[in-house]
């Protein structure tokens, strides 16, 4: 299944929206976020800091200022991670960051301007674009799904009935990894149809919020794309290859105030930011690196992403900023967590000929129709050679497929029409001949009159056949047919210019970052100092640089204590308030409740950590709630009184005889049972006699 088992980090790139008007207008200081596109670097400002505490600088994969235009994140960025999905990797791209940063718009984008277009809707383009040019050779089932992620419940958005239903489970497939059970999966034959998936979960998503605003700043949304892609190998059959393509877009980033808050409430404040700050701790222990515990299965999105951190998948992480100096703190911790990301190695590999392939079902189903339909072909052929006595021409059916599916409609409907004329003459004759007797003619005619209805059943189940087999067909998209209309040479030509554009931009960047790291590692060695005064000047200059280094790190060591003394007080609060909370809980049991029931209760709970919750022990085993019919007597079929064992012995009584002397039977005929005149029953004296040990 593994081919290439090379390792590869989680590639990080960050993206800082313009100023909104409202943050324009409040305030004359300008953004605190400077970009270095050539570098990918960031530069953060802290406004409230004396303007001699150096900047912090974060260096990136890519970085992407107010200005940038979505199509160049996507070619840049996205468009290589796409194209491994398609050759059958894992692929994961999460969006990341304070609410308002432009998540959804990275992710989304305006749909209906090109120039805005996000992620998203540029997958779906390459992803069938990429299809429609492949060779003809190659199939592929393409397969969306949409979930989200509310107050750790994971909603299926392609339901129509998701707002009522319970949260759908995980479950684990050794495998494909994590997979939710249940959740709806639309194929999809073409751009329109993706899209339309993707507009019904949006309305979804908005349907069941009260305050989308607020809702989709604690949800988490994950868009999945399954192209699975079939290819005749060197060896001559079939090889499957299934790229999985997850699209997230993920809660706000920004703390949550569970302040004074109880009861119902406290429990949701718990749960709301549970999937991300389980992520923020899955992502350190991930580029650490030497705690051996990575806690994926502390939240439902940490599990469902634990192939895309650290596992089999190839990822790219979006992180958002805010230029307003207001949003400081928020924007220093989305970078440290970005920074942090960069760290994670991944190891994705193709995943071929899996078991679970859908595309593989298909086939079979396709091939299964396939048998049936040419089987009547070739039965209404031998019916039609009756009826003209034609010999059957058997070098006919080496036709090829395409041409062979018109040939099967065609053939078929041509004979029904045949023999309806047939039987139409046959009926005319019969009726024009004067010499048979009328009740001869009359059973004549319902014969042929009950023969056309049989025609037009057969033809019906011919007709349900092909639709079936062409509808299953039509799923299954074959690579260089056109399904994209506007693809021309021209825009080929150009989008391949547009990648090789981006991908020397990332070359660039990868060749300065190295440069500007090997600079300063041979600083020294490359030195040559004329005189003493000139080394004294050029180690001075080292010595600034350096001791601005050391103030940096100095910062940087303050900021994470202080984050942590923040997280700290606020994970100690909420432990206060829980514990308050379960000091109430016991108050109401040790007052309330009886200790006998309460034991009895304590006996029945059963801890269920795949829905991480305390259930009930039925009170009776599922397997015993039937009452079982009691053992036998050794030897006997059913237990005996003493009386009835020793009137065995003595051969007496026939009551103790025979066991069953009533039978229902449908074969023999003796009397009707009056109620129900398709049942006969008879009574099977003859079982009397034969049956003497029971
Ligand atoms: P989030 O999903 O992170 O909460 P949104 O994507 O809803 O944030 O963005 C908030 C606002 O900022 C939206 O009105 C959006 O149009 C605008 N916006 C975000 N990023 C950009 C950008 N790069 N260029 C222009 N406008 C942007
Ligand atoms: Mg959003």
């Amino acid at each position: 299944m593994s081919k290439n088992k090379s390792s590869e980090s989680v590639k990080v790139v960050v993206r800082c929206r313009p100023l909104s008007r409202k943050e324009e207008s409040s305030g004359p200081a300008g953004g605190i976020v400077q970009m270095d596109l050539r570098l990918g670097q960031v530069i953060l400002r802290n406004p409230r800091a004396p303007p001699s505490e150096p900047q912090k600088t974060f260096t990136f994969d890519a970085v992407y200022d107010a200005n940038s235009k979505q199509r160049e994140l996507y070619d840049e960025s996205v468009r290589p991670l796409i194209d491994s999905v398609l050759a059958g990797f894992n692929g994961t791209i999460f969006a990341y960051g304070q609410t308002g940063t432009g998540k959804t718009y990275t992710m989304q984008g305006a749909w209906l301007d090109p120039e805005k277009r996000g992620v998203i809707p540029n997958a779906f383009d390459h992803v069938f674009t990429h299809i429609s040019r492949s060779q003809s050779d190659k199939q592929y089932l393409v397969r969306a799904s949409y979930l989200e992620i509310y107050l750790e419940e994971i909603r299926d958005l392609l339901d129509p009935n998701h707002t009522n239903a319970r949260g759908l489970e995980l479950r684990e497939n050794p495998d494909t990894g994590v997979y939710v059970q249940d959740l709806t999966s639309c194929v999809c034959k073409s751009i329109k149809e993706i899209e339309e998936v993707m507009n019904v979960g949006n309305q979804a998503r908005a349907v069941g919020a009260t305050d989308m605003n607020e809702h989709s700043s604690r949800s988490h949304a994950l868009f999945l794309i399954t192209v699975e892609c079939s290819q005749p190998g060197p060896d001559g059959r079939k090889h499957i290859r299934v790229g999985r393509l997850n699209l997230v877009d993920l809660a706000g980033s920004e703390r949550q105030a569970k302040t004074g808050v109880q009861g119902e409430r406290l429990k949701e404040a718990a749960k709301i930011n549970l999937s991300l700050s389980a992520l923020g701790n899955v992502i350190s222990a991930l580029a650490d690196g030497r705690s051996g515990h990575v806690p994926y299965r502390d939240s439902k999105l940490t599990r469902l992403l634990q192939d895309s951190l650290g596992g089999n998948a190839k990822t790219v992480m979006v992180a958002t900023l805010g230029p307003a100096p207001q949003h400081y703190d928020e924007t220093l911790t989305t970078l440290r967590y970005a920074n942090r990301a960069k760290n994670i190695q991944n190891q994705p590999r193709v995943n071929e000929d899996p078991k679970d392939a859908l595309l593989r079902e298909f086939q079979r189903e396709i091939a299964r129709l396939r048998a049936q339909l040419n089987y009547r072909k070739w039965r209404s052929k031998q019916k039609n050679e009756q009826m003209e006595g034609e010999s059957w021409d058997g070098d006919r059916e080496k036709e090829t497929e395409g041409e062979e599916d018109e040939e099967v409609e065609k053939e078929a409907e041509e004979y029904v029409k045949l023999e309806e004329q047939r039987l139409e003459r046959e009926k005319e004759a019969i009726r024009g001949d004067e010499y048979m007797v009328a009740e001869e003619k009359q059973r004549l005619l319902g014969e042929k009159e009950r023969m056309m209805v049989d025609l037009r059943k057969e033809q019906e189940a011919t007709e349900q056949l092909t639709a079936k087999y062409k509808a299953m067909e039509s799923k299954l998209l074959v690579g260089g047919k056109n399904i994209i209309d506007h693809t021309n040479e021209q825009q080929k030509m150009l989008e391949m210019k547009r990648q090789e554009i981006a991908e020397q931009t990332r070359n660039e960047r990868e060749i300065q970052q190295q440069m500007l790291a090997q600079d300063e590692e041979t600083l020294e060695l490359r030195e040559t100092f004329t005189s003493l005064q000139q080394e004294v000047e050029a180690k001075t200059k080292k010595l600034k640089k350096l001791y601005t280094k050391l103030q940096c790190i100095k910062a940087e060591i303050k900021d994470v204590n202080d984050e942590h003394v923040k997280s700290r007080q606020e994970l100690e609060q909420t432990q206060n308030e829980l514990t308050r909370e379960l000091k109430f809980k016991y108050l109401i049991i040790e007052n309330f409740i009886p200790p006998e029931e309460k034991n009895k209760i304590m006996n029945r709970l059963i801890f269920d950590p795949e829905e991480d919750q305390w259930k009930f022990q039925p009170l009776v085993p599922a397997e015993r709630s039937m009452k079982k019919r009691p053992a036998s007597a050794v030897g006997y079929k059913r237990p005996l009184s003493q009386y009835a064992r020793v009137a065995i012995a003595m051969g007496g009584h026939s009551r103790y005889r025979v066991s069953v002397a009533v039978k229902w039977d449908y074969s023999g005929l003796a009397t009707s049972s009056p109620g129900c005149p398709n049942l006969m029953v008879y009574l099977s004296f003859s079982q009397l006699d034969n049956r003497n040990n029971l």
